[in-house]
């Protein structure tokens, strides 16, 4: 049994459904979330439809309601993530409508606290943990590289020298290569060097942004943690990656109501997001062929897709009524790839 459960728990592609909280301010009698179940189970209701008509049942691997904390969603995700010392490549998304709390899952809230630490930070702190209580057999190290993808252009998110460079990503035919070998990477040895990374990292994302026009929700950011173990008794090395992403906002654009750059950048999300889809769907169905080329986003992240490698999908939702429509594109984005 227990076997089973770790097969369960590390198996290929998981999708997790997570819903936010109401802010303060909003109106928490309109909600679209009919019910919850316990394994797994969401009920969408459509405000403007009333009975069985306007209801539609989904079911992912595990649905966390508005009440489950940071600490509570990482526990459940920590063997996964402790796969990558054991030399495994993992991916981890966040996906779902901007305002659905997709950075709130990956990295945390504005003004950070410990105990509300996204993804990103406790997976970092929870490897340097083992990788610590492992020091006496295996001696890792651990380099960090973050990008970001916007309008199928990959710029490192750690250089910050203004040239906006573009990188270019490496056909990779071998597992464990190096994705962008261009991006710089960052050797980081504590928790405390990580914070320091990432919120360099996370400020340059928002480069460029106002209040209106927020290009840190029309990008994709990868962060990239890429470990090495050297088992010191018998000599023979071993890698892992981890791969977190913050994606770009999903929710469709009015193609009536914008032009120009607005309009590029819409198109480059859209096709982006749906060639992810493709290839998580292909994977899930085990089809021979993995259409990864067709963007930049499956280009980078195609050693951590597929092969032995671990999935999880975080689907964001926005529980106002006001985001159903949004709310069902997204859970059928998931469910198609379940
Ligand atoms: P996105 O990245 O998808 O645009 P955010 O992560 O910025 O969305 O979330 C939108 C707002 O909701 C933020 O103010 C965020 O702090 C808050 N939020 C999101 N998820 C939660 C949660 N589980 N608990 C508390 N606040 C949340
Ligand atoms: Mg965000």
């Amino acid at each position: 049994k227990l076997y089973n459960e770790i097969q369960e728990l590390k198996g290929n592609i998981r999708v997790y459904c997570r819903i936010r909280p109401f802010l303060p301010g909003e109106n928490r009698k309109s909600t679209t979330i009919e019910y919850i179940g316990q394994n797994g189970e969401i009920l969408l209701a459509n405000p403007s439809k009333q009975g069985k008509d306007g209801h539609k049942m989904f079911t992912f691997n595990k649905v966390f309601g508005p009440v489950v904390t940071q600490e509570e969603v990482f526990v459940d995700i920590q063997p996964l993530i402790r796969s990558v010392l054991d030399g495994y490549n993992v991916c981890i998304f966040a996906y779902g409508q901007t305002g659905s709390g997709k950075t709130y899952t990956m990295t945390g809230p504005n003004n950070l606290t410990e105990k509300e630490w996204g993804v990103n930070y406790r997976a970092l702190n929870d490897l340097f943990h083992i990788s610590r209580n492992r020091g006496d057999t295996i001696m890792y190290e651990v380099g960090v590289q973050m990008v970001e993808i916007y309008n199928e252009q990959v710029r490192d998110l750690l250089i910050n020298d203004g040239s906006q460079k573009k990188l270019g990503i490496l056909n990779i035919s071998q597992p464990d290569g190096l994705a962008v070998p261009d991006a710089s990477m960052h050797p980081v040895k504590s928790t405390s060097d990580v914070i320091e990374l990432m919120q360099r990292g996370f400020a340059n994302r928002a480069v460029g942004a106002t209040a209106l026009n927020d290009r840190s929700s029309r990008s994709h950011s990868i962060v990239t943690v890429h470990v090495r173990g050297l088992d010191l008794k018998t000599g023979a090395t071993l890698r892992g990656s981890l791969h977190l992403v913050d994606l770009a906002g999903s929710e469709r654009v009015d193609r009536s109501e914008v032009t120009g750059d607005r309009l590029k950048e819409a198109q480059h999300i859209n096709k982006s997001l749906s060639a992810l889809g493709d290839v998580i769907f292909a994977l899930s169905q085990k089809n021979a062929h993995v259409p990864y080329r067709n963007s930049k986003l499956t280009q980078v992240l195609q050693s951590s897709l597929g092969g032995h490698a671990k999935t999880l999908m975080f689907v964001q939702i926005n529980p106002d009524a006001s985001s159903y429509s949004e709310s069902l594109s997204t859970l059928k984005f998931a469910e198609r790839v379940s």
